[in-house]
């Protein structure tokens, strides 16, 4: 009889779920033997509006370099970052996506014996990069659907060695304020990593939520988590960044792959990084297709979780299973999250005008049928 390889896995890693993206759209274009142009996808959380004409052109500009390994300290972009957040160079990590930060910490701070916090509902990384190194994963009830922080405090014990904080949340969209992130940090223990992972944070502009950098210079234990896949519109070259304290970075550059981030991704990301009018056209966009959605899923009858992020959270008050079905086989994905203990909810990414147009029309109508 040969070795069962599930059972010689590390227990943390048996006990986990792979995480489960958007489906691709060229996957149910497969499926149901559709043209892949008459798809809308709303299910990741991507930029609607393709990317940055200026990041095209810099990668472009870049491609006879294809030899050469990127440059592993990503001088350029961790220069105009730590210009653009007025911190230090030394303060910036930089990572194949924000998930690479995520793995970083846990890879270099948890082990077997150690735990990480984290709110019901977060984000699906969390538990994994907790449990592949090991660690408990302790998940702690929300409150109304959001982090319910004092109850997260409460769940810190002597070996907590991260929490896991996330600012909007995905996939419920909820916030909280830089009062309570005060007050959090000012009560979490020295020695616990407070991640706060702010991969929404550029659609945040009505003054609700904290800019997690001005929280730095005063607590050496925060690690500030960003990304260019979501409002900067370059999620399949995956590049994201920490800043946090020189001391925490160091720890993180000697666990990092020497070449994380690619030479096409820091090209692609510094150019991004200075088309202002992108970032203005993007956030524009979302804040109009937010109140398309919601103005549909009212006029439907539905409720929905107020959101700060790219995406929505509605509610249909049953499983949400097959009306997932349903959508998918008129060629419009969006989320289910049911994984996230959220079963009678789908999640909608904030897509183009015609896109958030086609699928509350479709929705309409499988409600009705
Ligand atoms: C999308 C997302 C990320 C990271 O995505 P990357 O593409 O790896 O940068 C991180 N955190 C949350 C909460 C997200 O929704």
């Amino acid at each position: 009889m040969s070795c069962d390889f599930l059972a010689l896995a590390q227990p943390g890693v048996q006990k986990l779920s792979p995480y489960v993206p958007g489906k691709p759209v060229d996957e149910l274009a497969r499926e149901l033997d559709l043209d892949p142009a008459t798809i809308v996808k709303l299910a990741s959380n991507e930029n609607p509006l393709g990317p940055s004409p200026k990041a095209i052109a810099a990668i472009k500009a870049q491609l006879d370099e294809l030899t050469r390994y990127p440059d592993g300290n990503g001088f350029v972009l961790k220069h105009k970052l730590a210009e653009r957040y007025d911190v230090d160079v030394d303060q910036v990590t930089l990572g194949n996506g924000s998930n690479d930060i995520l793995e970083l910490v846990a890879r270099a701070y948890l082990a077997p014996g150690l735990n990480a916090v984290f709110s019901e509902h977060a984000f699906a990384v969390y538990p994994i990069a907790t449990q592949a190194v090991g660690a408990q994963a302790k998940a702690v009830p929300a409150r109304q659907w959001g982090h319910d922080l004092d109850a997260m405090l409460a769940a810190i014990d002597e070996r907590t060695r991260v929490v896991f904080l996330a600012n909007p949340n995905n996939p419920t969209g909820t916030w909280f304020a830089a009062d309570a992130l005060g007050t959090f940090l000012a009560s979490v223990p020295e020695q616990v990593l407070v991640v706060l992972d702010e991969a929404y944070i550029e659609y945040a502009t009505g003054g609700e939520l904290p800019d997690g950098v001005a929280f730095l210079a005063s607590h050496p234990n925060l690690l500030v988590s960003r990304t260019f896949s979501k409002a900067y519109g370059l999620a399949a070259l995956r590049v994201g960044y920490a800043i946090c304290s020189p001391r925490i970075a160091d720890v993180l550059n000697r666990v990092r792959q020497p070449f994380n981030v690619n030479s096409l991704a820091l090209a692609a990301a510094c150019a991004a990084l200075d088309d202002e009018r992108y970032l203005t056209e993007s956030r524009a966009c979302n804040a109009a297709g937010m109140l398309q959605l919601e103005a549909g899923f009212k006029a439907l009858g539905l409720d929905w979780i107020p959101s700060r992020g790219n995406f929505i959270a509605v509610d249909f008050g049953r499983d949400a299973a097959p009306i997932n079905q349903a959508l998918l086989s008129q060629g419009i994905i969006v989320r289910p999250i049911a994984g996230y203990g959220m079963p009678t909810f789908l999640r909608v990414s904030i897509g183009t005008e015609a896109e958030n147009a086609r699928f509350l029309d479709v929705l309409g109508k499988v409600l009705q049928s």
